[in-house]
């Protein structure tokens, strides 16, 4: 029995406290209720097999603006962190990341992820699921 699948051993593992970000021109449009999103979740599928086990703390939208995201990242931040339930990983969906290769999204990744990672001292993933 190792480390991983040891039955008792997993109800130790700790949750990985994640928030996801989606591209608000997308969600409910041709995506909707980030139902993909959270059969990946369940499933481990996509850039969610990064973790052990995931709790989903917060899903919102990127801001409409690329402007917009980092601002909402620190509400974001600072909400989950008087609840107590502060976020390690950030994903930014799927959604957003085809808005970025294919729609012409202006967000910078690499610098954001720079700059949210520095500043809130959270993981920073692009995509989520691979539906
Ligand atoms: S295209 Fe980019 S900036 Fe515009 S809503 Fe989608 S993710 Fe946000």
């Amino acid at each position: 029995m190792d480390q991983y699948h040891g039955s008792f051993l997993w109800a130790e593992m700790p949750m990985s406290k994640a928030a996801i970000l989606y591209c608000k021109s997308v969600k409910d449009h041709s995506c909707i209720a980030g139902a993909k999103c959270y059969k990946g979740m369940a499933e481990k599928n996509g850039e969610f097999a990064q973790h052990e086990e995931i709790e989903l703390v917060a899903m919102t939208d990127c801001g409409d603006c690329p402007g917009l995201t980092f601002p909402r990242v620190k509400l974001l931040s600072e909400i989950t962190t008087n609840l107590g339930r502060e976020i390690e990983t950030l994903h930014f969906g799927t959604c957003m990341k085809l808005a970025m290769e294919t729609a012409e999204c202006p967000i910078d990744f690499d610098s954001l992820k720079a700059a949210l990672e520095s500043k809130f001292g959270i993981n920073v993933i692009l995509g989520t699921h691979s539906y």
